[in-house]
């Protein structure tokens, strides 16, 4: 079995739902992962702050920008009158029931059902396409087996166990479409995987059912060797390893999920991605083999926070980092990046919701400081302990961009730098044409 993932821009109009529809139509059987059509859950979120900031009125307006869309891929989606009034009615539904927040209470619970909406439209107008195509698929409610514990973390045997109850209600179907995105939480309420986690859903279903492949289908012909939308010329990686692939989304590089890899990597399914505008590029293929070559692609992931702590008294005495971690385990708050010197510790965080208390807590062992706007550059690759020479090339590339913090060597295939958010295209570039341009 097969998991296909098409994101937002993929699903985005009707005729791009069309080529799907082809993409999917060949024997074999697959679970289909649809997004949201593009722009649809950026435009939810603006509901729900307008919501939150009680302001219906406001929420009304973007509900209506939102809702011709709808409306006009249902036209150029379906031929018959039948269908099109179907797709209509569809529509009606799921906007009464986005209305209806505008006029009630509204609470962290209906943020979650709100953002779910995209998801479900999308794949209930591409299963109604299929139907009217004649083309025999089963819609499978996300919403019946993904689900996440009470720490937000996939709940993986709810989750295969569900999974496979539902595939087996249809034992003969060969296409089944579902959801990314959304799931339950351990109330059952509804919920979600956090932006971009359609990706996480396919390769989570990929490894409950232990598929052949996963593949992502987006808008790029593959990883690339740094991040296009700030650096020209950037080119397809072939092949990486789960190792590689997962440094890179989790330092960035927004073509997947930050977690997606991790489960297809523990079961060992292959992830392709794959271009829907280009669906014969051959895209980069993830798996367990590693190609081989030392530098493969940078990432920069943003909005990050360096803490520093200068503590003369403490530092050296064992068990002080085992303190300071405690803290950032206490507000469930990840660290990213981590230099010492015998009397600082300075340490990166993404997730500013505790930082006050965080701070207030790490004042008891000396002076702290933290810093917003920062960036992580992360230099991926194989970077094998008894081959010399990456640093050097890293750092000539890099000789005219102020660095803040280095990380090297905490996995063979990550070294991670910190720079100002103002200097991040520039090392983009500049590592960029330091790496992977040969007539520099
Ligand atoms: P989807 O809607 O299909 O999930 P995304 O927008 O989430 O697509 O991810 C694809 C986008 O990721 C690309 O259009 C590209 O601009 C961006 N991107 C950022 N870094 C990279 C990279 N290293 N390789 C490829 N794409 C990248
Ligand atoms: N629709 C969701 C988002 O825009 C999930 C996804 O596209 O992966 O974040
Ligand atoms: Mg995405």
């Amino acid at each position: 079995m097969q998991v296909l993932k098409f994101g937002g821009t993929s699903v985005g109009s009707a005729e791009r739902m069309k080529e799907v529809a082809k993409l999917v139509n060949y024997p074999g059987k697959k679970i289909v992962v649809l997004s949201a059509m593009s722009g649809t859950t950026d435009q939810l979120v603006k509901v729900t702050k307008a919501l939150y900031a009680h302001n219906s009125e406001e929420a009304s307006k973007l509900l209506k920008a939102l809702e011709p869309k709808y409306r006009e891929t249902v036209e150029k989606l379906f031929t018959s009158e039948e269908y099109k009034k179907k797709g209509n009615e569809l529509i009606t539904q799921h906007f009464n029931l986005l209305w209806s927040f505008t006029l009630d209470m509204f609470t962290h619970n209906e943020e979650k059902t709100i953002l779910a909406e995209g998801e479900l439209l999308s794949t209930a107008l591409f299963h109604y396409y299929l139907e009217e195509q004649k083309i025999p698929s089963i819609l499978m409610p996300a919403l019946n087996f993904m689900r996440i514990d009470e720490d937000g973390e996939p709940d993986i045997e709810y989750i295969e166990e569900h999974l496979k109850r539902e595939l087996s209600k249809d034992p003969h179907s060969q296409l089944f479409i579902t959801q990314g995105y959304i799931c339950r939480n351990p109330f059952g309420q509804i919920d979600n995987l956090k932006r971009g986690g359609s990706d996480y859903t396919a390769c989570l279903v990929g490894a409950a059912i232990n598929a052949e492949e996963i593949q992502i289908w987006t808008d790029i012909d593959g990883m690339h060797n740094n991040d296009p939308r700030i650096v020209p010329n950037t080119f397809p990686i072939a092949e990486l390893s789960f190792d590689e692939a997962a440094e890179l989304a989790y330092f960035g590089a927004k073509i997947l999920h930050p977690y997606c890899i991790r489960p297809a990597k523990k079961r060992n399914v292959p992830v392709r991605l794959l271009n829907t505008m280009q669906p014969e590029a051959k895209g980069t293929l993830i798996s367990r083999n590693a190609s081989g070559d030392a530098i493969k692609a940078v990432a920069a992931k943003y909005k990050i926070t360096v803490i520093k702590i200068k503590s003369d008294r403490m530092l050296m005495a064992y068990g002080f980092l085992r303190s300071v971690f405690e803290v950032f385990e206490r507000y469930k708050t990840p660290i990213d990046v981590i230099t010492t010197s015998e009397v600082a510790v300075s340490l990166t965080i993404d997730d500013n919701s505790h930082i006050d208390d965080i701070i207030k807590e790490l004042e008891i062992f000396g002076t702290v400081s933290a810093e917003m706007n920062q960036v992580i550059i992360c230099i991926v690759g194989d970077f094998l302990a008894d081959r010399h020479g990456y640093a050097v090339r890293i750092f000539d590339s890099l000789k005219d961009v102020p660095i803040r913090m280095i990380s090297y060597g905490g996995s063979k295939n990550n070294i991670s730098i910190l720079v100002n958010a103002e200097h991040k295209n520039d090392a983009l570039l500049a590592l960029n044409k330091g790496l992977f341009t040969k007539n520099k």
